[in-house]
Formats: structure tokens, sequence, C-alpha cells
């Protein structure tokens, strides 16, 4: 018999694998793709104004033109004194979109005067599942922490060489990514999401 396909709407190989090691983790009997073996598909503009509408519109995209269940995800870091913002605008806040660095730099600066007791900031993921036929279901994740004044770290990537998770004195860049994956925003996400997929594929 041949296994269930469920399309993972990225072409990014880490977060593939991540939701890979999860899934496994749970004793799905799934085949999981990523969006790369569906070339023709084209990429859906992310027009929603929340985390869980963006990957709402990813997962039905790529669902309707596969034919497939779909996952998909949308995520940013959200900042207390700036409200929420970047939010949805993170990959493309200094405006180009996924320059990580200068992103980094410009929120940096916006934040200069701050104190450390008011920079307070967490990261959201929204991961959303989608069947051909239209059936959503939709879970977040957050991880909270603080801002650094400088950044710290080499791996990961985006805001992670400044975010200190609640509970280290280390940044996301300073973490191996199976620390990360254990306390993130994704990782958190990706967990829930589990037992939706096993009540609607499994
Ligand atoms: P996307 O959901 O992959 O499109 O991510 C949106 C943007 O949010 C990224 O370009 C990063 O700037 C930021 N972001 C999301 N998740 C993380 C993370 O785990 N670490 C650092 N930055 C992140």
């Amino acid at each position: 018999m041949t296994r269930q396909r469920l399309i993972l709407a990225t072409r990014n190989a880490g977060k593939i694998k991540e939701l890979h090691a999860i899934l496994a983790d749970a004793d799905l009997d799934l085949e999981l793709v990523g969006a790369d073996a569906y070339p023709d598909v084209p990429d859906v503009k992310e027009t929603g104004v929340t985390f869980a509408e963006n990957a709402l519109l990813k997962a039905h995209a790529l669902a309707r033109a596969t034919g497939l269940p779909a996952v998909a995800d949308d995520s940013g870091l959200c900042v207390d004194v700036l409200n929420g913002a970047p939010g949805i605008f993170s990959a493309r806040w200094a405006g180009t979109h996924g320059d990580d660095r200068a992103n980094l730099d410009l929120l940096l600066a916006q934040l200069s005067d701050i104190a450390d007791e008011h920079r307070g900031a967490h990261f959201a993921c929204a991961a959303a599942l989608a069947l051909p036929d239209g059936t959503e279901r939709v879970v977040e994740g957050q991880m909270r922490g603080v801002l650094r004044h400088a950044p710290v770290g080499t791996n990961g990537f985006g805001y992670d060489p400044i975010l200190q998770p609640d509970g280290h004195d280390v940044t996301c860049a300073q973490l191996s990514p199976a620390e990360k994956n254990a306390i993130s925003h994704r990782g958190k996400a990706f967990r829930a999401l589990v037992p939706v997929v096993k009540e609607l594929l499994g």
C-alpha cells in the first residue's frame, strides 16, 4: 500500500527535516515531501494580516494545486515595545525580503534607547494543515525571551542572534538546532499539529 503523502509548503530543507523528526517521533506513517517536489505550483502571495491567515493561505494553495494534504507555517518576531512588530513583516522589516542582517540591524537601531527591562519579545509561529476538500486546522506556538543590544552567535537565521530565550543565558544563535527545536515557536507549533494530523490523516 502506498503511504499517504503530506506536502510541506516550504523549500527550506531545515524546516522539512524538523517536521520530519517530529512526525517520526509521533509514529505517523506518512511520506513527507517539500514543495520542491511540485515545482510548477507557484508561490502564493502572503496577503494575510496574521501568521495564521498566511499559514492557511499557503497550505490551501498547495493542497488545491496538488490534490494532497498540505502543511504550511508562517512565523516572525513580535517585540513588546513595538506592539508586536515586526510581526508578519519580520522577513522584510528593512525593505528587502530575506535580508536577515539588515532586518536585525534596523531593529537594534530602533530599540537602542530601550532599557533591558523593556526588551521583552517573542517568536511566534502558526502551522496550518489544509486538505484538498477545504478542511483546515491551524495551531500556534511561541518562544518568549529578551532582546540583546548586539548580535551574538552564528547558528540559526533571522533574528536568532538577538533573542535570548527565557531561562537561558545565551541567544538562539548559540543553541544547537536540537536545543532550539525543543523550545522554539516552530517546534511547539509543529508538535501541536501532530494530533491534528493524526485526527485528519491517521
Ligand atoms: P518565515 O515564516 O520562514 O517566512 O519567517 C519569517 C521571518 O521571521 C524570517 O525571515 C525571520 O526574520 C523571522 N523568524 C521566524 N522564525 C525565526 C527563528 O526561528 N529565528 C529567527 N528569526 C525567525
